[in-house]
């Protein structure tokens, strides 16, 4: 049976809900904190069995075809990918019946892409990302002093 989706409010692979692709969250510690942030559940420390499912990730965010080149033709044939994979560095943004001070489309809209911030705001980001991880219940908090953090940049 396929892994459900631990988002508040998705039924993503529940037996009356839809059939999703699932991902799992990422080993880099950082996206690891920023996917926990995202997700927006209380007190929520993800398990190795812990997924998201594709509803919550951008189109352009999801990997569904991959390109190779023949040598013969001299074409580039696309095929499309079995398993849907994540481009490198993404955050589930879309969240359902999210209310909307909650939603990760105005948090997160200061917060530019993880690769760049990892650069950029590397030790602020680096304790930040600690204090949430110790203290879940004052993400929100966190979160919002954190966007205001990146207003001032
Ligand atoms: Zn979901």
């Amino acid at each position: 049976m396929p892994s459900r989706c631990i988002v508040p409010n998705c039924r993503g692979n529940y037996r009356k809900g839809p059939k999703v692709t699932v991902f799992s969250f990422p080993k880099d510690k950082e996206l690891y904190c920023l996917w926990i942030n995202a997700v927006k559940r209380k007190d929520f420390t993800p398990s190795p069995f812990s997924k998201v499912c594709e509803l919550h990730f951008r189109p352009e965010d999801i990997r569904r075809e991959t390109t190779a080149f023949d040598e013969k033709t001299g074409k580039s044939i696309t095929a499309k990918l079995k398993n849907l994979c994540l481009r490198d560095g993404v955050i589930p943004r879309i969240l359902p019946n999210c209310p909307s001070y909650l939603s990760s489309s105005t948090t997160f809209r200061e917060f530019p892409n993880a690769k760049k911030m990892r650069l950029e705001n590397s030790a602020l980001k680096r304790a930040l990302c600690e204090s949430v991880a110790d203290e879940l219940e004052l993400q929100n908090v966190t979160l919002s002093i954190a966007s205001m953090i990146w207003k001032q940049n």
